[in-house]
């Protein structure tokens, strides 16, 4: 593992669609053995951000560069990259660090949104670990939370079956849902930035929020009235709630412990990840049936990525690069093999995909691999990589038959 490639940062940026990475590339970082224990007082840092604004923030230090910059997780769970020049004091405080309560978090998710320009009257849904505030009006806002807290329970009882025990999430899960796509662009783009808007929502790993729209909305729908209507709604558009489903799960997959923010974490890791939990489960109120079945939409690109007339990304460069996802022609194919990849480790080799994303997980923070080391990781777990391709697309060729 190369732990200073410099080189490799600006990948990382790019793969983030946040512009306040990329200051990152000056950043030297001092790790004793990687290893990133947050310091246990909370700490008042005032500085300049990239939109040259000073804040101060109460927060944890996670890493100390140095040159003096600072990584930073301020209560909301948003982390801050601060360089030495735009640190402007620091100063330590007597008391503990604590994440924001959920009250508190709904109240500054609120702000946010009014300091965007939007005027729609907000909504804040509570439960038990996300704060939902919402312009798509109460009941939408109730059926998102409910349809989150389903997902956070499938998806930890699944982990704790296969040998890995995750954590609860440390911080209120924050998801801001938009009335509609013209909200959902302004938001985006003033919170992240322009290219944000144009996925149909996204997980936002500095700020570690879910930002979405209400996908019942058209231009002559009324709005809903009872969670019925958004189910009914819904029910004939499964491919949107399966996009919030996905970024749900990139947020659980980050504060429940599965990844951690800010270490490389292989992009067809996290996506492929997203896309196992993906398939909404609709019909129970408490389970969640779908979860380690055949995504039969992945599937399906898969099959047309095998076939042609798509590019089929050699597994090899899929592990090494993320750059494939950026590409607007080889991005489909990095989704459906990333998803087909997942599926099929976690079907026949599962404890060492634990041991293969425990592993990932303990990645010292800011420091990006190497192509080679990222190979050399995925074959010291899986083996030789001609051998697993060729079981993987024989296996795959037999699922959803
Ligand atoms: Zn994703």
């Amino acid at each position: 593992m190369s732990r200073h490639n410099p080189k490799a940062i600006p990948r990382r940026a790019l793969r983030l669609l946040i512009s306040a990475f990329c200051v990152i590339a000056t950043f030297t970082v001092n790790l004793a053995d990687g290893d990133d224990p947050p310091a246990p007082r909370m700490q008042l840092v005032t500085f300049t951000d990239v939109k040259s604004v000073s804040r101060t923030i109460e927060s944890r230090v996670l890493l100390e560069a140095q040159d003096g910059g600072l990584l930073l997780e301020g209560r909301d769970g948003r982390l801050w990259n601060v360089t030495p020049k735009q640190l402007q004091k620091r100063e330590a405080t007597e008391d503990p660090f604590q994440p924001v309560s959920a009250e508190q978090f709904g109240e500054q998710l609120v702000r946010e949104v009014a300091e965007f320009g939007i005027k729609t009257p907000t909504q804040v849904v509570v439960t038990r670990h996300f704060v939902v505030c919402s312009t798509a009006g109460r009941v939408y806002a109730e059926w998102c939370g409910s349809l989150f807290e389903r997902l956070h329970d499938a998806f930890q009882s699944y982990w704790k079956d296969a040998g890995l025990e995750l954590r609860e999430p440390e911080f209120p899960l924050g998801a801001v849902v938009l009335k509609d796509r013209t909200e959902y662009a302004e938001f985006a783009t003033k919170h992240d930035r322009a290219d944000a808007a144009q996925a149909p929502g996204y997980f936002s790993e500095p700020t570690n929020r879910i930002i979405l729209f209400d996908l019942t909305a058209g231009p002559n729908s009324t709005p809903v009235k009872t969670a019925g209507d958004v189910r009914r709604k819904l029910e004939a558009s499964s491919f949107n709630v399966a996009t919030m489903v996905h970024e749900a799960t990139h947020q659980l997959a980050f504060n429940c412990g599965l990844h951690t923010r800010y270490t490389d974490n292989p992009r067809w890791l996290t996506e492929g990840m997203a896309m196992f939990f993906e398939v909404p489960d609709l019909d129970s109120r408490t389970g969640w049936k779908t979860i380690g079945r055949v995504n039969a939409p992945r599937l399906k690109d898969f099959r047309e990525t095998v076939r042609g007339p798509r590019e089929f990304l050699p597994l090899t460069d899929l592990i090494q690069s993320d750059m494939s996802f950026l590409n607007a022609n080889q991005a489909r194919a990095a989704y459906s093999e990333s998803w087909a990849l997942t599926f099929f480790l976690l079907k026949t080799r599962r404890d060492d995909a634990v041991g293969y994303l425990k592993s990932i997980q303990r990645k010292p923070r800011l420091i990006a691999d190497s192509p080679d080391d990222r190979l050399r990781e995925f074959q010291s777990t899986f083996g030789e990589i001609d051998t697993l391709e060729r079981d993987w697309k024989k296996w795959i060729g037999r699922q959803g038959k």
